[in-house]
């Protein structure tokens, strides 16, 4: 079987309107957490640029919870922007729902494939791991990944998963030989 890794290559941007322009892209940046105490409670946003106008967007990521509800070292990540942090928040499915913005993946990553395709007896089976939740088709990545046409992809793939749905879930398919 051999591996195919489909990994970010930065963090991706966000589909988000600009209150102050109406623009509809926004970055992370390098990462940054604003961390707020009222009282007892706790607010943690994660703080997102307009790409057009610079106009800073919060984005909630904890809204009034108790202080110790909260691990020390988690939130001393947050105080120091922890960049493994930001990725984790701004990549949780939860964050984009609550604030109503999607993830913008185009450039964001790539695909690591073997470079030479090896001498094996066909059929050959691949096995795609995604190492982040980049959203893909599988007809579209086996394509580019194979250097086959679409057609050809059709004819000589066979795949454990509908090849037009858009999946960011690991999968497996069986290259038959070409004529
Ligand atoms: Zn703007």
């Amino acid at each position: 079987m051999l591996p195919w890794v489909v990994r970010r290559t930065r963090l991706p941007l966000l589909a988000l309107r600009c209150v102050h322009c109406g623009s509809e892209s926004a970055t992370t940046g390098k990462g940054r957490f604003r961390v707020n105490a009222n009282g007892k409670l706790l607010h943690v946003w994660l703080l997102v640029r307009c790409v057009s106008c610079n106009w800073t967007i919060k984005l909630a990521v904890h809204e009034r919870v108790p202080v110790r509800s909260f691990d020390p070292v988690v939130l001393d990540r947050y105080h120091t922007n922890d960049p493994g942090l930001v990725a984790s928040t701004l990549l949780d499915p939860l964050l984009a729902r609550r604030n109503r913005f999607t993830l913008d993946w185009e450039g964001a990553w790539r695909l690591d494939a073997p470079p030479s395709w090896p001498d094996e007896a066909w059929p050959v089976q691949v096995e795609v791991v995604f190492e982040d939740p980049v959203p893909v088709r599988p007809d579209w990545l086996i394509a580019h990944g194979l250097g086959l046409s679409r057609n050809e992809v059709l004819r000589r793939i066979k795949c454990d998963v509908p090849l037009r749905r858009t999946t960011s879930a690991g999968f497996t398919f069986t290259v038959m030989a070409g004529d």
